[in-house]
């Protein structure tokens, strides 16, 4: 019998590993040492080699090491970063939330990533900092990117959270992993991400040793030596018990991300003859890790599509229903519909298919067999 179909299944990946996972929690509970015990460093150490960076910073969750990085980089009032209007609202939270102003720019229509072609047009003498978003799990083409912001000497931060582990090579044959591309790279932990804790966490990448120093200083109320206050910081730090799961799951991530690619290859080969689907198009000089399987949904039938897997026992997500620059909170940016049309497309084709670590052959072909026989 077929296992229900779930979106993520973190129980089951959790119950693989659960030995290992288990001693390292106990570890954790006989040392009590819950903040900053060993394990974090240790982790942060095995994230910089993973990541081939000299430093990580750990931090208490994604959105935190966004604004820690434009924090540590002196982002304030006064200023502009630019990101997209098509991804997870905390790329741009981050940005308004020290007051400066995000500035969008729209996503190319084949990769769901940062347009770089339309970069340039959006750069005024304000511009401190870019955030592109290596969205689902395939890196924004961060060649073109990076160029343009080291022309006009603006810093890059790369809102890495759903694309841990993904390469981007570039035209002299270089290859480095995402969050190791900019100036800073932003992690997140979140449970579903490809590399999840059992709660909140996450890191700052870098190979620039005084923004590292700083963005553990401010991660820790401004201070370098307790007691003893540099900057106005913030209280966002790694649990000890993440670390340790964190350490443990690390050592998976390889495989889980074999698992992901196995199954979107699942997905291309049984999905590409469906002409109402457009199936994720791939960019070559990168190699996507896959967060999420998003296709689109042509002709105005992705709702209905939607309804009908779900009747089907197969579920399905809109990642993101509503592009950012269309939120109610920034609507005072003074952006309006039609700003944005790609973006804005999008979200109205979009769909995320189930996708984890998990996922059997038989639930495959089952999500894949009542998609192509769908009556729509
Ligand atoms: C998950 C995510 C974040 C925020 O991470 P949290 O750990 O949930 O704060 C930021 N940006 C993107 C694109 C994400 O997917």
């Amino acid at each position: 019998m077929m296992n229900p179909i779930q979106m993520v299944d973190l129980k089951s990946q959790y119950l693989r590993i659960k030995p290992e996972v288990d001693a390292a929690i106990q570890h954790v509970l006989d040392s009590t040492a819950f903040i900053q015990g060993s394990p974090v460093r240790e982790f942060e150490e095995q994230l910089a080699q993973y990541t081939k960076s000299k430093y990580v910073v750990s931090c208490g969750n994604g959105t935190d090491a966004l604004m820690v990085s434009l924090m540590a980089l002196g982002i304030g009032p006064e200023d502009e970063v630019i990101t997209v209007p098509f991804t997870f609202v905390a790329s741009a939270e981050a940005i308004a939330l020290l007051g400066a102003k995000p500035v969008f720019v729209d996503v190319c229509e084949e990769t769901f990533t940062m347009d770089a072609s339309l970069l340039e047009a959006a750069i005024t003498p304000k511009t401190k900092a870019i955030i592109p978003v290596h969205l689902y799990g395939q890196c924004a083409d961060m060649e073109p990117i990076l160029d343009i912001a080291k022309k006009h000497n603006i810093k890059v931060i790369e809102d890495a959270c759903q694309a841990i582990g993904t390469p981007y090579t570039f035209s002299n044959g270089t290859t480095k992993q995402a969050g190791a591309l900019g100036d800073v790279g932003c992690l997140s932990f979140f449970p579903s991400k490809n590399l999840g804790c059992y709660g909140d966490g996450g890191a700052m990448v870098t190979d620039d040793e005084t923004l590292a120093e700083r963005m553990r200083a401010i991660c820790r109320h401004g201070s370098k030596v307790k007691y003893h206050h540099d900057y106005v910081g913030v209280n966002s730090r790694l649990d000890t018990l993440q670390a340790a799961i964190l350490q443990v799951k690390l050592q998976h991530l390889d495989e889980y991300i074999t698992k992901r690619r196995a199954a979107a290859d699942y997905y291309f080969e049984a999905l590409k003859e469906v002409d109402w689907l457009q199936l994720p198009e791939i960019i070559t000089n990168t190699h996507h890790t896959f967060h999420q399987f998003t296709i689109r949904v042509k002709n105005g039938k992705r709702d209905s599509l939607r309804q009908y897997l779900s009747e089907k026992g197969i579920p399905t997500m809109i990642y993101y229903p509503v592009t950012v620059h269309l939120q109610p909170v920034y609507r005072s940016l003074g952006y309006q519909e039609g700003d944005f049309t790609v973006s804005e497309h999008l979200c109205k084709e979009v769909l995320s298919l189930p996708m984890h670590t998990e996922l059997a052959d038989d639930q495959l072909q089952y999500i894949c067999e009542t998609i192509v026989n769908c009556p729509l």
